[in-house]
């Protein structure tokens, strides 16, 4: 055996995915092809963030681009965005800088989880999570969102957890369904949390992945669950908000209602672990830039157009589906309730989707609404008569 029983399952795991993303990216730059699976660019990338990193480009000093840990102006920056975001007392010492929300995961993992612990994570949820925890020695655990309305279900949560368990991720706004959760199922969480953690004499603790915060739509308002419950991390990319996932940068965010014991070990942890897991900071270039790019992103109202073009279209035409309240995906039941093949008959046509099929929810499919307007009105009229093909 060449592979270690960890790849074998992580690889394993996301073999699905990546073969499509392999698929997406050779469909990259071929104009007909509508591109409609990979939360990825359709357009040319925005200036701010161009012109953010030209600006820190030129070498200002000789150690422009020697080892870099997480910047100071970086970290400072983060702190007080978080503050004001969500009212809670952050200091530039509670944030590692990341590579993405991908590096501030595997950060969490490292920090708190022993091999063979168990992670709860939510069904339908990032296609990620899964083989992340195996590429890391842990165990994924699902937990099933509400059916119907995909809320968080909290009971499912509590009936997931074992004296395994040390950790279990949350997403809010969700990628797949778009709900953002309310404060009130955050409390509810915290106490099954607490009242677990007592019972099995073992902290659990609660990552909090928020890659999708700022993306929010009809002035929804965003509640953290490290406002409830003090052993959470947050985790942050700004690969969304800029819609360039190609240049890695994000945070961990220790929660400042822990108690300064637990705290301060984080805080201290933070550094040499992520040396230890393979330099797992930014890149220099991205950290200068993170106090212009703080307030750069995608236009919101315009993803609002997409999003309500889209759904009132596809709702019209018959579809069922969950209206986001953030993120820019739209998920929905396929109709006949096979995705794999209604998802193969559009991409014969040229559209392509996502199936359910990646999120464990083979009845179901989600669009990435990155893509143009001009994308989605070329789509419509195959989206419209694949409705009617595929009912039963
Ligand atoms: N978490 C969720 C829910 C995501 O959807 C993604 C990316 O799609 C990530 C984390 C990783 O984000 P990034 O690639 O920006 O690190």
């Amino acid at each position: 055996m060449v592979l270690s029983t960890r790849a074998t399952q992580a690889k394993d795991a996301i073999m699905t995915v990546s073969s499509f993303l392999a698929e997406a990216q050779e469909r990259g730059n071929d104009p007909d092809a509508l591109d409609f699976t990979f939360g990825n660019p359709h357009e040319m990338a925005l200036p701010g963030l161009v012109s953010a990193m030209q600006e820190q480009l030129e070498p200002r000093s000789v150690d422009w681009y020697a080892y870099k840990t997480s910047e100071r102006s970086a970290q400072e920056v983060v702190a007080s965005g978080l503050r004001s975001e969500l009212g809670l007392d952050f200091e530039p010492a509670d944030i590692a800088m990341t590579q993405g929300a991908f590096g501030a995961i595997s950060l969490a993992f490292a920090l708190l989880a022993d091999v063979g612990d168990e992670v709860v994570i939510p069904v339908p949820g990032w296609f990620c999570y899964a083989p992340m925890l195996h590429a890391a020695n842990l165990v994924p655990v699902g937990a099933p969102l509400a059916p119907v309305d995909f809320s968080l279900d909290v009971g499912e949560i509590a009936r997931a957890i074992t004296p395994r368990t040390r950790l279990v991720i949350v997403n809010s706004p969700a990628n797949p369904t778009g709900r953002v959760y309310p404060k009130e199922t955050w409390d509810a969480l915290a106490e099954v949390l607490d009242e677990a953690s007592r019972r099995h004499g073992r902290r659990i603790w609660l990552l909090s992945d928020e890659p999708y915060r700022r993306i929010r739509f009809d002035g929804i308002g965003f509640a953290s669950p490290a406002g409830s419950y003090p052993w959470t991390l947050i985790d942050y990319s700004y690969g969304k908000v800029l819609l360039a996932p190609g240049q890695r940068l994000g945070y961990l965010a220790i929660s400042p209602l822990l108690e300064p014991a637990e705290r301060s070990a984080l805080r201290e942890a933070c550094n040499p672990v992520q040396l230890a897991i393979g330099w797992g900071f930014p890149d220099a270039l991205m950290q200068y830039s993170v106090p212009a790019l703080e307030s750069v992103s995608i236009d919101v109202a315009e993803l609002t157009r997409k999003r309500d073009r889209m759904f009132d279209a596809l709702h019209s035409a018959g579809y069922t589906l969950t209206k986001p309240e953030g993120t820019f995906y739209l998920w929905g039941r396929a109709p006949g309730g096979d995705a794999a093949t209604f998802c193969r008959a559009l991409a014969e046509q040229g559209v392509f989707v996502m199936p359910g099929t990646l999120f464990d929810q083979p009845a179901h499919w989600r669009i990435s609404l990155t893509a143009t307007m001009e994308m989605i009105e070329r789509a419509l009229p195959v989206l419209e008569a694949a409705e009617g093909m595929h009912r039963q």
